[in-house]
């Protein structure tokens, strides 16, 4: 399938991903079981996993939304701003950072960090994919559906220069 000018093949099918994620949530589900969680989900790439993920989870639980923007064509820049922040208070709250993807890990460890200065009662990550032989931050993934080679994907949220958030696969850049 062609995507601007580059070539991607299938990588993960829709399915695979709804059970890898159900399962993920069960752990929530079975962690957060006595508590109230508050998901921030970092836009625009993780609005598709924050949904599924989202669906399948039992405790009490709230949405926020995030922005930010790291990514340029099909390499991270390294650079992260704040680009909409939070409206609520994240004081004494059991908070999960939702991304899609954990790559260099700039992002994560920026947001990681602005939340930590609200004070909540605690702080884990949940990802969708992590490229290990990309990642150099020290941030535990708490909960993670994929590792996954240290390839462009795309997808189910993930874009190329703003296309391809609508397919239900995840797509791999063709080598
Ligand atoms: P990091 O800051 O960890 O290098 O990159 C994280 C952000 O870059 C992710 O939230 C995602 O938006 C974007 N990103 C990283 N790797 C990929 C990729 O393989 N494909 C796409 N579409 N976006 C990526």
């Amino acid at each position: 399938m062609k995507i601007h000018d580059k070539e991607f093949e299938i990588f993960i099918a829709h399915e695979e991903l709804q059970e890898k994620i159900a399962i993920t949530a069960a752990e929530i589900n079975m962690d957060y079981h006595d508590k109230e969680v508050h998901f921030i989900s970092i836009l625009n790439g993780a609005f598709m996993f924050s949904a599924d993920l989202f669906k399948n989870i039992t405790v009490p639980c709230y949405m926020h939304f995030l922005k930010v923007r790291s990514y340029e064509g099909t390499q991270s820049s390294g650079a992260v701003s704040n680009i909409i922040g939070l409206t609520d208070s994240m004081e004494h709250k059991h908070v999960i950072i939702l991304e899609d993807i954990v790559d260099t890990g700039a992002t994560m460890q920026h947001v990681y960090r602005e939340i930590a200065k609200l004070n909540p009662a605690s702080i884990k990550v949940a990802s969708l994919l992590l490229k290990p032989d990309a990642y150099g931050g020290d941030i535990k993934i708490n909960y993670l559906c994929y590792s996954i080679p240290n390839k462009f994907v795309l997808g189910y949220g993930l874009d190329y220069d703003g296309l391809g958030r609508n397919l239900k696969d995840i797509y791999q850049l063709k080598s």
